[in-house]
């Protein structure tokens, strides 16, 4: 049966930058933020209760309202696991249904708050990938043109990267890409390998 690996890291930590080398050996990739926000966007359901939770204003013109969300969130924390609690079990069937239709050995399922939500349980194997704070800090102020604050915010609301490294089975320093393309290799040699004693 096809095992499931988590891959995680805290924001800007490169997790998506080390799905697309896993995928480019092959691997079938979920990552569920990129469908959490596909589904924010089209699903009914979603759409009813997040209006009930946060206001019409969360979408306009049919749009989801990301910032306005974010601004939501950014004054009341305790806004963001109400959020979650009504998204993430969807993204869970979204996924059970993608997994029914994979036959590779394993799958990657990315997943910012994999820990945050107490969700290791659901895999086999977990990756974390790993940054220094003010790296990550500097990636998601250029990729987002977010302020440092913002960024915080965010990292604030996760987990300390120790903390995650020491519950995962393997670590990815976000270094040289060059270096972390062969890092990412070595790993997925080592799960094709343990998988074949399974
Ligand atoms: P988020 O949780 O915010 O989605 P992420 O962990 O998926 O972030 P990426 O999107 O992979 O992180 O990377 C964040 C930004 O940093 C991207 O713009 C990416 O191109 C860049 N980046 C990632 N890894 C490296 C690297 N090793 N060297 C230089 N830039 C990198």
């Amino acid at each position: 049966m096809t095992k499931i690996v988590g891959l995680t890291g805290g924001i800007g930590s490169g997790k998506t930058t080390v799905a697309e080398m896993f995928k480019s050996f092959g691997v079938p990739v979920y990552n569920a933020d990129e469908e959490a926000k596909i589904l924010m966007q089209n699903s009914e359901t979603i759409k009813h209760e997040l209006i009930d939770l946060l206001g019409e204003s969360c979408y306009t013109d049919g749009q989801l309202n990301r910032s306005y969300i974010a601004s939501q969130v950014f004054a009341d924390q305790r806004l963001l696991e109400r959020i979650n609690a009504i998204v993430h079990p969807k993204v869970a069937a979204h996924f059970e249904e993608w997994y029914s239709n994979q036959n590779a050995p394993y799958v990657i399922k990315e997943v910012a708050i994999l820990f945050e939500t107490k969700s290791q349980h659901l895999f086999d194997f977990i990756i974390t990938v790993t940054a220094p704070i003010e790296t990550r800090i500097q990636r998601v102020m250029d990729r987002d043109q977010k302020t440092k604050k913002e960024v915080m915010s965010v990292i604030n609301n996760q987990l300390p990267d120790l903390e995650k490294i020491n519950q995962s089975n393997f670590v990815i320093i976000s270094n040289k890409l060059a270096e972390m393309k062969v890092n990412s290799l070595a790993i997925h040699n080592e799960i094709i390998n343990k998988l074949k004693n399974y």
